[in-house]
């Protein structure tokens, strides 16, 4: 039988809660599905470690996961210890290690849950937006002078490269003709920034030539942000920058209803390295412990993960599960309006998967 080789990092606060939900459903779904096996390995790595070893993962933690098909990442974050610690060193670590350039967040409202929009435009939300991972404005290039002076300046370059631009736009051509819909919207900012945000629009031209049966609209940002309120149908696959697709990406999952539902990919499409998926929330503090952790944003990325894997009818069998569980609405954790805690939500997913063929 085929065996999928899977790294856990629960990391901190609720993550490890919804990680350890997530591998009990991961083993149940392969259970369900019978052609193959998930070998799943944990490792306690974050902001813990960190406080005993000053490190948030083992010198030698890139070469660890490199052997593993697919890392599933919890959270992040700890009051005490600064973001950019937490961050840098662990999950961006991972991201920039592994060369996961793309990331890739599926988002729409799960039956019963209730967005912040009218229920019918809130049924129209079935998007992919692709996020470039590597570079952009997030390139950490540029620099700070004259410090303290009237004069002072503070600079952030956003650098694009042709193989960056390239290799994200092609990667969001092959989902969006993936979808029924073929469309896919290149979001820019082209008209103020006119040297990088050309570049970027001219190189998505040169890729997206290349599949002529995509529908391909360019959109600015701020007017894209409009659309997604306003017009949700009218959008389904969408490119867009490191920073554009940030802002883009938590729009669209408050669109959806919960921080606690949503799910993603730091995917390196070339498959030389493992790809990572994660929750969208982070470590959230406030709930830790207490066993209420929606655990469906773990499932929705263990969905992702065997889709990656190519187990896609096992992924879709998960979330046919959770969309089960969803409409009955009975079992939900607290941030969805229920009562249920993060083990009752389980069950109910593990036991709605044996009704789902
Ligand atoms: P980080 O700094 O890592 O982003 P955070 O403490 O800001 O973590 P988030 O995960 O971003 O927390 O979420 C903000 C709030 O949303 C949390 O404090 C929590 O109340 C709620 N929340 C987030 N994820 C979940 C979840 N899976 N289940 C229930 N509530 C959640
Ligand atoms: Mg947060």
């Amino acid at each position: 039988m085929r065996r999928l080789r899977i790294a856990a990092i629960g990391g901190d606060g609720i993550g490890p809660e919804v990680i350890a939900a997530g591998c009990r459903v991961l083993a149940a779904t392969a259970a369900a599905d019978g052609g193959f096996a998930c070998d799943i390995q944990d490792f306690d790595w974050g902001s813990a470690m960190y406080r005993t070893t000053g490190q948030m993962m083992p010198a030698d933690g890139l070469r660890q996961l490199e052997g593993f098909d697919a890392i599933f990442f919890g959270a992040v974050g700890a009051p005490d210890i600064p973001d950019h610690v937490t961050l840098w060193e662990l999950r961006l670590a991972i991201c920039q290690g592994f060369d996961q350039y793309a990331n890739v967040r599926p988002t729409r409202l799960l039956p019963s849950v209730t967005g912040p929009l009218r229920e019918e435009l809130g049924r129209q939300i079935d998007w992919v937006i692709v996020r470039e991972n590597s570079e952009g404005e997030y390139a950490g290039v540029g620099g700070r002078a004259h410090r303290g002076l009237p004069i002072e300046v503070g600079m952030d370059v956003a650098v694009f490269t042709r193989a960056g631009v390239e290799r994200i736009c092609r990667h969001a051509c092959e989902i969006a003709m993936s979808r029924p819909r073929k469309h896919l919207t290149v979001v820019t900012k082209s008209n103020a920034q006119r040297h990088g945000m050309v570049f970027w629009d001219e190189v998505c031209a040169g890729v997206t030539a290349q599949y002529p049966e995509l529908t391909v609209e360019k959109v600015l940002v701020d007017a894209m942000t409009a659309r997604m309120v306003m017009q949700p149908g009218r959008v389904d696959t969408v490119v867009a920058t490191n920073l554009h697709a940030d802002i883009l990406s938590d729009l669209a999952s408050a669109l959806a209803g919960s921080l606690g539902i949503g799910a993603t990919g730091n995917i390196d499409p070339s498959r030389k390295r493992p790809s990572m998926f994660e929750p969208i929330h982070g470590s959230a503090f406030d709930i830790t412990g207490k066993g209420i952790a929606n655990p469906l944003g773990a499932f929705w990325t263990a969905a992702m993960l065997l889709e990656h894997l190519g187990e896609a009818a096992a992924g879709r069998r998960l979330m046919a599960a959770v969309e089960a569980v969803t409409g009955r609405g009975a079992v939900l954790t607290p941030d969805l309006g229920g009562t249920a805690t993060t083990a009752a939500v389980t069950d109910a997913v593990i036991a709605a998967l044996a009704g789902i063929n």
